[in-house]
C-alpha cells in the first residue's frame, strides 16, 4: 500500500496553492519531524487540519513533489492517469493530426497536471521522462493508462532521478516495437534523426521547434550562419533548408561530428560543403577573431552550465560575455538568436544581459522576436516561471 501523510502547510504558501501552483517546496511545509517515501500521496491541509490538495512525494532539484489533485476524494489510479493523459493528448489534436511535423511533446508535467512526468511522440514512438523515484512508483499505471490513451508503435522511457537529476543508464526500451534508430522525424517538413536509446538525449530538442522555423523561413536566405554549442546541428540544418549560404556548426562533444553529418545527411544536403567544428565555442570565437570571420547570423544556445577542464560557464553570469564575444564576430547588420533554458531567471532578466551586452560594446539592437516554450509544451496558468525557454532574436545595428 501506498503511504499518505498528511502535511500542514505553512499560512504563507497557502494562498499559491489554491490558486493552482504546482510544485510542493520544501519551505511551504510546516511539518518537519517525518520521513516520508517515494512516491508517498501527501495531504496538504492548513493550520487546522482543512484540506488544500493531494500531491506525490518525489524529490527533485525543485521540490519535495507536486500537486496531482485539488479534490480530495479523487483516487490517484490508473483512471486518473488516463484522464490526465487524455485530456493533454486531445489538446494536442493539430499535432497528432499535422502531415509535416511528427516528433511533439504530448504531456509537459506540470503543464498538464503532473510534474515529473513528460511523454514526447516521436513519429508513432512514445518516449516518457520520469524525473523522481516518486512519479516513477506510478509506472505500471501510467503506461497502462497511456496505452488506453494511445496507439504506440512502441514505448521507451528515460529515469531523470540520479543524484542531480542526471540520467540513468539503462537500456531504455519499455514495450511494443522496437524502434529502428535512427528514426526518422518530421518537423515542419525538415528531416531529423532521433535515437531513443542512445543515453539522455535523443538528438532533437523539440521545444526549439518554432526557432527553428524562423531561422529557415525568415533569417537564413543568403546568410553565412554560425551555430554554437551546436549538439547534432538542428538549427545548421534548419539554416541550409531556409538557402543559408554557409553553415558552421561548433560543438566540443566528438559525436556531435557524426551526428551533425548525420542530421545533413536526412535532408539531403552536402554535408562537405558545410563546416562542422569539434571544438569549444570559446576557442573557436578567438580562432574566428583572428581570422577575422564574420557571420551574418549568430545562433547561441548554450547549456545552463558547462564546465571543461578550463573554465566554467554559467548562463546566469556569463550571458552578456557570450553575447560580446558573438558581436566579434558578426557582420555588420547581422542577427544574432540567443537562447536560454535556464529555470532560474526570467525573459525580463535574460534581457537585462542582452542590453548590457549591446550598452558595453556601444551598439544599438532591435529585438525582432521573441520566443518561448512552443504550444505543445503546456506551462501552468498564472505561473509563468515555469516556461523556461527564453529566445531573443536581435538585429544588430550598425
Ligand atoms: N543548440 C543545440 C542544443 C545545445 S545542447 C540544439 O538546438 O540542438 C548544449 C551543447 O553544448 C552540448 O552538445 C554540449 O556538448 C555543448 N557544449 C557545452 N559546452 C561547450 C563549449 N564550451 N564549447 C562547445 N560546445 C559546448
Amino acid at each position: 500500500m501506498r503511504q499518505l501523510v498528511e502535511l500542514q502547510v505553512k499560512s504563507t504558501s497557502i494562498k499559491d496553492l489554491t490558486n493552482g501552483y504546482p510544485l510542493i517546496l520544501k519551505d511551504a511545509i510546516e511539518t518537519t519531524e517525518v520521513t516520508i517515501a517515494e512516491g508517498s500521496l501527501v495531504h496538504l491541509v492548513d493550520s487546522k487540519g482543512g484540506y488544500i490538495a493531494t500531491g506525490y512525494y518525489g524529490e527533485q532539484n525543485k521540490g519535495i513533489g507536486w500537486i496531482l489533485t485539488r479534490k480530495e476524494k479523487e483516487k490517484i489510479d490508473v483512471k486518473f492517469f488516463v484522464k490526465k493523459i487524455r485530456e493533454a493528448a486531445e489538446k494536442r489534436a493539430d499535432f497528432f493530426a499535422s502531415e509535416d511535423t511528427t516528433a511533439f511533446r504530448v504531456f509537459n508535467g506540470e503543464g498538464d497536471g503532473i510534474g515529473g512526468l513528460t511523454i514526447d511522440f516521436f513519429n508513432g514512438f512514445y518516449m516518457v521522462s520520469w524525473y523522481s523515484e516518486g512519479i516513477y512508483s506510478f509506472r505500471n499505471d501510467v503506461y497502462a493508462a497511456l496505452k488506453e490513451v494511445v496507439n504506440a508503435r512502441g514505448v521507451y522511457e528515460k529515469l531523470r532521478f540520479n543524484t542531480n537529476g542526471q540520467y540513468v543508464e539503462q537500456d531504455d526500451y519499455v514495450s511494443g516495437e522496437k524502434g529502428e534508430f535512427p528514426l526518422i522525424v518530421m518537423e515542419n517538413g525538415m528531416h531529423f534523426a532521433v535515437d531513443l536509446n542512445d543515453g539522455a538525449m535523443t538528438g532533437i530538442f523539440l521545444d526549439q521547434r518554432n526557432v527553428r522555423k524562423a531561422l529557415r523561413d525568415t533569417y537564413a536566405d543568403g546568410k553565412t550562419v554560425l551555430n554554437t554549442f551546436s549538439y547534432t546541428g538542428a538549427f545548421s540544418v534548419a539554416a541550409a533548408l531556409g538557402g543559408s549560404t554557409g553553415t558552421t556548426s561548433v560543438d566540443l562533444a566528438k559525436r556531435s561530428l557524426s551526428k551533425t553529418i548525420e542530421q545533413f545527411a536526412v535532408n539531403g544536403i552536402d554535408y562537405e560543403s558545410q563546416d562542422i567544428k569539434v571544438m569549444n565555442v570559446f576557442d573557436y570565437f578567438s580562432y574566428a577573431a583572428r581570422n577575422n570571420l564574420k557571420f551574418d547570423v549568430v545562433v547561441l544556445d548554450p547549456p545552463s552550465f558547462a564546465r571543461t577542464k578550463k573554465m566554467t560557464f554559467s548562463t546566469a553570469k556569463d550571458y552578456p560575455k557570450l553575447l560580446k564575444d558573438a558581436l566579434a564576430i558578426t557582420a555588420d547588420n547581422g542577427v544574432i538568436i540567443a537562447s536560454t533554458n535556464n529555470a532560474s531567471f526570467n525573459m525580463k532578466k535574460f534581457k537585462t544581459f542582452i542590453d548590457k551586452a549591446f550598452t558595453d560594446t556601444n551598439t544599438r539592437y532591435k529585438i525582432l522576436e521573441q520566443h518561448q516554450l512552443p504550444e505543445d509544451f503546456a506551462v501552468p496558468h498564472n505561473f509563468p516561471e515555469f516556461n523556461y525557454l527564453k529566445v531573443v532574436i536581435i538585429q544588430v545595428i550598425n
